[in-house]
């Protein structure tokens, strides 16, 4: 990725963000929680606003203008989401709740439809219970069985394994674009290339990449990739599952009601082409309003960008909390985004996030929702720091002046 060009002075983006410029226990928002959900922008809100009080109505039915407007707006935002992953045509753009729903979309309906008892499913140690869980489902209705790709100490998947682990059983590889704890980026692209020379499809779980660096759907090749829209600076309760066209077309809906037919009778029901076939009832008009704004304000600003900005961020902070005796960073592989997880001796991660919550630093201490990968590392939780769009140097001094006093006060 190209970071030689001249960044941006990311400080004039910080007061876009209304609520980094409230307090937080008195003091200014130390918001070091952009994995778990990133702040919003006012031109976010503001669009969300907008179509409220100047164009609200229902979608797809109405015949009258203000619907047709809304329609209008929520159909130009597929095309926003095309070009922002670079897909292919816009209708291999489907509107879900976000990532969760995505990855269950994709396996109740692409997996379940087709498999039997016995069909594989790979995955890899460091996966979201997002992206676990949806398979596991699968393994107790049909007897699907998981196969794992080990992790290294280092916290990459190991390539060699992942290989070896494909037998003629194998029907799927659902792998996470970049690591929510480690924040390695894992080598889709390639990843994709040997399980496509197997015939296997891929799913990528792109819900911390998408928020931290430029996405090529068609450069990576996979033939599903999801990601949430709280993530990239948009509103919850919105995200995409991209789906290749061929493959969307094949597969049956995945949930049934208005706006994804053609025809209903008792006897025979016909459904709606792709993209709206997946679009059952009344969707999130507003939050995909707000998703395009987000993508819009993250292309402004530029992805190559955004992704320089936290490698620079990143190169400030390891270094300084690694001088921390006794503090030991959880995923060291590169590259990686902006994704800091640590442990400390004798200090459990809890009691460091409660320190931390007390100067004002909100960071997430826990599992997050990778159990899994707690087990691989032999730690019970982690701390975890994550940078956006937002974050500066400062953000990441008050951290380390933080993680100080809670080692004096743990010691
Ligand atoms: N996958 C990864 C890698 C994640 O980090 C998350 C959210 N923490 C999810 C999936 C689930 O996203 P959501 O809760 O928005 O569906």
């Amino acid at each position: 990725m190209n970071t030689k060009t001249r960044l941006p002075d990311f400080s004039r983006y910080r007061i876009d963000f209304p609520l980094l410029q409230e307090t937080n226990r008195g003091k200014p928002v130390i918001y070091l929680d952009s994995a778990a959900s990133a702040q919003k922008p006012r031109q976010v809100i503001d669009a969300m606003a907008d179509f409220y009080v100047r164009d609200y109505a229902n979608i797809h039915r109405g015949i009258y203008e203000l619907s047709e407007r809304a329609t209008r707006m929520y159909e130009e935002t597929r095309e926003t989401v095309r070009r922002y992953i670079h897909a292919a045509h816009k209708e291999e753009i489907v509107f879900v709740r976000g990532t969760t729903e995505g990855i269950n979309l994709v396996a109740q309906s692409f997996g379940r439809s087709q498999w039997q008892q016995g069909d594989e499913v790979i995955l890899s140690t460091m996966e979201h219970h997002s992206n676990i869980v949806p398979w596991y489902l699968l393994k107790e209705q049909i007897g699907v069985v998981l196969k794992v790709i080990p992790v290294t100490d280092s916290g990459a998947v190991d390539l060699e394994e992942y290989k070896k682990l494909f037998s003629p059983r194998t029907k799927m590889v659902a792998i996470t674009h970049a690591s929510n704890v480690l924040g390695t980026i894992n080598p889709v692209k390639e990843i994709t290339a040997f399980a496509h020379s197997m015939n296997v499809p891929v799913l990528v779980d792109g819900a911390q990449a998408a928020p931290h660096m430029p996405v090529d759907v068609q450069e990576i090749d996979c033939d599903f990739y999801v990601f949430s829209g709280h993530k990239i600076y948009g509103p919850t309760g919105i995200g995409v599952l991209y789906g290749k066209k061929a493959l969307l077309d094949a597969m049956p809906p995945y949930q049934g009601g208005g706006d994804m037919i053609e025809t209903v009778a008792f006897s025979k029901v016909t459904f709606a082409k792709t993209p709206q076939k997946f679009e059952a009832g009344t969707p999130d008009i507003a939050g995909v309003i707000g998703l395009g704004a987000a993508i819009r304000y993250m292309q402004a600003i530029g992805m190559e960008n955004i992704y320089a900005h936290e490698q620079s961020l990143l190169h400030y902070a390891e270094p300084k909390l690694l001088a921390v005796p006794g503090l030991r960073l959880i995923g060291t592989a590169t590259p990686k985004v902006g994704v800091i997880s640590f442990v400390m001796d004798s200090i459990h991660p809890h009691d460091i996030g409660t320190v931390l919550d007390h100067e004002g630093v909100a960071v997430r201490a826990g599992h997050h929702c990778a159990m899994p990968l707690m087990e691989r590392f032999n730690v019970p939780a982690t701390v975890r720091a994550s940078f956006g769009i937002y974050t500066n140097e400062n953000d990441v001094d008050a951290l380390f002046e933080a993680i100080l006093l809670a080692k004096r006060l743990f010691a």
